[in-house]
């Protein structure tokens, strides 16, 4: 699957801060995690941490899947408002899912202190009405959000202008959002669980599965077998190898890097901004003062198609940024393109799947992949040492039926 094209800022200014060795032997361990990007790697560190030996294997260069295109927003604002997914899933399950992107940002906060303090931010968050009809259901979402216990408030249009300088009829202010780095942040996991003892492999595709009583053998393209107790699958976006395909829906996203200002901060305490507006576009800034500026997805995967767009794309995301800061000189440096998946509900799916014994899903479906990352890392740790977790279900593959 072609998953990103273009220039994803992350990548022109790290490069390949660490390489890895391709696997060239068979081996034996009690877990593989397939898939090396943000959600591999984090799935990886929560093993190593609770003392499991693993082996992480991935087909491409690592981080070179969706990880490297990512714009890195940490919110635990899912796609699916607080108040539309309790009507779709229950006020409890609902409420829950906020409660743990939440809590994961806390969590990829610490991860990040221990590995490298820059790879985090605190940021608060503001999500805009688009239009006034926006206003009521935003406003009711903002009540819920406060009633749950998330630090939230409600600005209205004259607050909107004070603090932005631009039109708009409403907002929910959150103190609850950060960014990070996740292709480099997947570097930092990986070489802290290396220097703990496990092992990375990078291009080296995993082609087939066979599965028997006690684990699996993952036959790789090179030839080498891996023999495992347990399987992790954190293969992003190209899970539909191993799943139906209704079970995500498919789209293509640009974003935009500007040139650096000498000076910050563009806007108002540079908050991570998004709208409600569908496509959706977000903006946030970066510690070398550039804005960054995302979203205009099309319901599709076609990376021609996809790839053609980026200089529409491009001036029409800038264009974005001028019409609400007039006063930025928002010159585009870098722009990129990639694909990203939802679900029906914005949920990901987290743990077993009846087909594949052995096997536990790792996946961040939906725009805050990162967070959904960090949840499914704690659910399938838990899983893989055989202890039940609370929250499985909300995640589970069988959550559709019945
Ligand atoms: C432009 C863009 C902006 C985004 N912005 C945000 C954002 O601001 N905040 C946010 O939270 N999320 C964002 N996302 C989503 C986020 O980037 C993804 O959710 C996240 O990167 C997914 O990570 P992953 O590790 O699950 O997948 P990937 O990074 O794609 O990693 C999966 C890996 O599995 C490997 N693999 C697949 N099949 C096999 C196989 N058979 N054998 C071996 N390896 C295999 C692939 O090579 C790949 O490296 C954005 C996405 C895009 C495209």
């Amino acid at each position: 699957m072609d998953l990103s094209s273009g220039l994803p800022l992350s990548l022109i200014q790290n490069g390949l801060p660490h390489v890895y060795p391709k696997l060239r032997r068979d081996i034996r361990t009690p877990v593989t995690v397939i898939g090396a990007g943000i959600s591999g790697a984090l799935t990886a560190y929560a093993l190593v941490n609770a003392g499991l030996e693993c082996v992480v294997v991935d087909a491409r260069t690592a981080g070179l899947g969706s990880t490297c295109a990512s714009t890195s927003l940490l919110q635990y604002e899912i796609d699916v408002p607080l108040t539309e997914l309790s009507a779709k899933i229950g006020k409890a399950h609902a409420q829950r899912a906020y409660e743990l992107c939440a809590a994961s940002i806390g969590a990829l906060e610490e991860i990040s202190h221990k590995l490298d303090g820059s790879l985090f931010r605190h940021k608060e968050s503001l999500l805009l009405a688009s239009y006034k009809k926006d206003v009521t259901w935003l406003e009711a979402e903002c009540k819920a959000r406060r009633a749950m216990g998330l630090e939230v408030e409600w600005w209205d249009a004259a607050a909107v202008k004070k603090h932005m300088g631009f039109e708009k009829p409403g907002a929910i202010w959150s103190a609850t959002a950060a960014q990070t780095d996740a292709y480099l942040l997947t570097h930092s996991l990986h070489r802290h669980i290396i220097s703990k003892g496990a092992q990375v492999y990078d291009r080296t595709p995993v082609k087939d599965i066979r599965f028997s009583k006690t684990g699996a053998e993952l036959l790789t393209a090179g030839g080498p077998v891996i023999r495992s107790r347990n399987i992790v699958i954190a293969t992003g976006y190209e899970t539909l190898q191993y799943l139906p395909a209704h079970v995500v829906q498919l789209y293509s996203t640009y974003a935009v890097a500007g040139e650096h200002a000498e000076s910050g901060p563009a806007w108002y305490h540079d908050c991570l901004i998004w709208e409600t507006k569908t496509p959706y576009l977000y903006m946030r800034t970066t510690t070398d003062n550039r804005v960054i500026v995302g979203g205009r997805d099309e319901a599709y995967y076609n990376p021609h198609r996809r790839d053609k767009l980026i200089k529409t794309k491009t001036r029409q995301l800038q264009r974005d940024v001028h019409a609400r800061f007039p006063h930025l000189d928002f010159q585009p440096e870098f722009a990129w393109a990639g694909t990203f998946g939802n679900t029906q509900d914005g949920l990901p799916y987290i743990g077993g799947y009846r087909k594949m014994p052995h096997t536990f899903f790792a996946l961040g479906f939906g725009g805050n992949g990162i967070t959904f990352s960090q949840t499914a890392a704690e659910i399938v740790c838990s899983l893989i040492q055989g202890k039940k977790h609370p929250d499985a279900g909300i995640f589970s593959f069988d959550r559709f039926k019945g």
